[in-house]
């Protein structure tokens, strides 16, 4: 080769090299993402698992006390600025609306919405009072509508597509013991993901669904009346239901929040773009197990 060509393609070489080591870059610079139930394991993971792909995140939870330790543990880690919060309560309208309107204040729009915020509370169906069922519906199926529809509200605004995730349940497909309002709740939630991801389509806007089978690392769920119940039921203790659950998995695995997160990663990031109205259970094989 004449010096000058060959001069070139090793230039080249190593330049082709170089970009080769570089580092991807970060998947979600620049989105807003909306999580709720953000103080809680599945929704700390999840928000973390976005701000490691350069996203911004509004944790919206009820519980201030969580919700104002998880920001000051993830804005250390990553950037006050890329870290609100709203205390607010699911169920309520007016609390939703004012949320959703000061997302779009604070950081100029939403790209991504996690409708997390959740509560396990269940008994034998003669023991459900209405008051129990009530609570059941209005936070896990009242509450996910009420998110999704502020959401949007706010895509079609911006008209730039959108990426809904909910986080429901393996009890949303597969019935649980002594929970039918839960059971019953968590598969509204996903009727409700088919739904919007109709009406969605048409401007662009994503809406999938991560169940989880049981999380009991690092989930504020499992304990009280709900942990109580399941270890009679079975007859163990904590320890013992997280032994049972990742025992009778095909993959004899535990599922962890981050298992949860990056799934949630993945709906609501361009390597799902193509999908909507689906499913991805995070359960280490065990809704199949249960209908083998
Ligand atoms: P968690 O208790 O750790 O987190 C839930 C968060 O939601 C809490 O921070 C809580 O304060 C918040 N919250 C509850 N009610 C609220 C309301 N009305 N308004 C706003 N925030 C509210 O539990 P988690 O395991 O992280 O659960 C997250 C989601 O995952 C829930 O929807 C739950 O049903 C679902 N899920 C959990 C499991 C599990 O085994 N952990 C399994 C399947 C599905």
């Amino acid at each position: 080769l004449p010096e000058q060509e060959a001069f070139d393609i090793e230039y080249w070489l190593l330049e082709e090299a170089k970009l080769q080591r570089m580092p991807a870059p970060k998947s979600m610079a620049g989105r807003v993402a909306l999580v709720t139930g953000g103080a809680g394991g599945i929704g700390s993971a999840t928000a973390e698992r976005y701000l490691r792909e350069g996203a911004c995140v509004m944790l919206a939870d009820i519980d201030e006390t969580a919700l104002a330790e998880t920001a000051e543990n993830l804005s250390a880690r990553y950037s006050a600025d890329v870290v609100r919060t709203v205390t607010m309560n699911v169920t309520d309208e007016a609390a939703v609306v004012s949320a959703c309107s000061n997302i779009a204040a604070e950081f100029g729009g939403v790209d991504i919405l996690v409708s997390n915020a959740g509560i396990a509370s269940s008994a034998p169906v003669e023991e459900t009072t209405l008051d129990l069922w009530n609570r059941n519906m209005a936070i896990l199926s009242t509450g996910y509508f009420l998110v999704s529809r502020e959401a949007f509200k706010l895509f079609r605004v911006q008209d730039m597509g959108g990426a809904i995730v909910f986080v429901a349940s393996k009890n949303g497909l597969a019935a649980s013991p002594n929970a039918s309002a839960y059971c019953t709740a968590k598969a509204s939630e996903i009727h409700l993901a088919r739904c919007l991801a109709l009406e969605g389509a048409p401007m662009g806007v994503r809406v999938n669904v991560v169940n989880p089978d049981a999380v009991l690392k690092g989930s504020k769920i499992w304990q009280g009346e709900w942990l109580d119940q399941r270890a009679g039921t079975y007859g163990t203790d904590k320890d013992g239901l997280e032994a049972m659950y990742r025992d009778r998995s095909l993959l004899k695995r535990s599922v962890l929040p981050d298992d949860i997160a990056e799934a949630a990663y993945f709906l609501a990031s361009d390597l799902s773009a193509k999908s909507t109205g689906n499913i991805i259970n995070v359960d280490a094989g065990n809704v199949q197990a249960f209908t083998r």
